[in-house]
C-alpha cells in the first residue's frame, strides 16, 4: 500500500521525496507534506484542517 503524499502548497504529488518535508501542524498536529520547490520558493504552508500558515 502506498500513501500518496500531495504538497499542501502547490498540490502537487510529491515524487521520490526529494527536498520534501513533513511535519505536524503546531496548532491541531495534522501531518503537513511541502515539496522541495515549495519549500525553496519559501512558500508559506496553510493547513488543510485548521487554517493556520506558517513560513
Ligand atoms: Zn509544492
Ligand atoms: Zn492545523
Amino acid at each position: 500500500m502506498t500513501v500518496k503524499k500531495i504538497c499542501v502548497s502547490c498540490k502537487n504529488e510529491i515524487v521520490g521525496g526529494e527536498n520534501s518535508v513533513e511535519f505536524k501542524c503546531p496548532n491541531c498536529k495534522t501531518p503537513i507534506v511541502r515539496c522541495g520547490t515549495c519549500r525553496k520558493s519559501m512558500i508559506k504552508y496553510v493547513c488543510p484542517n485548521c487554517k493556520q500558515g506558517g513560513p
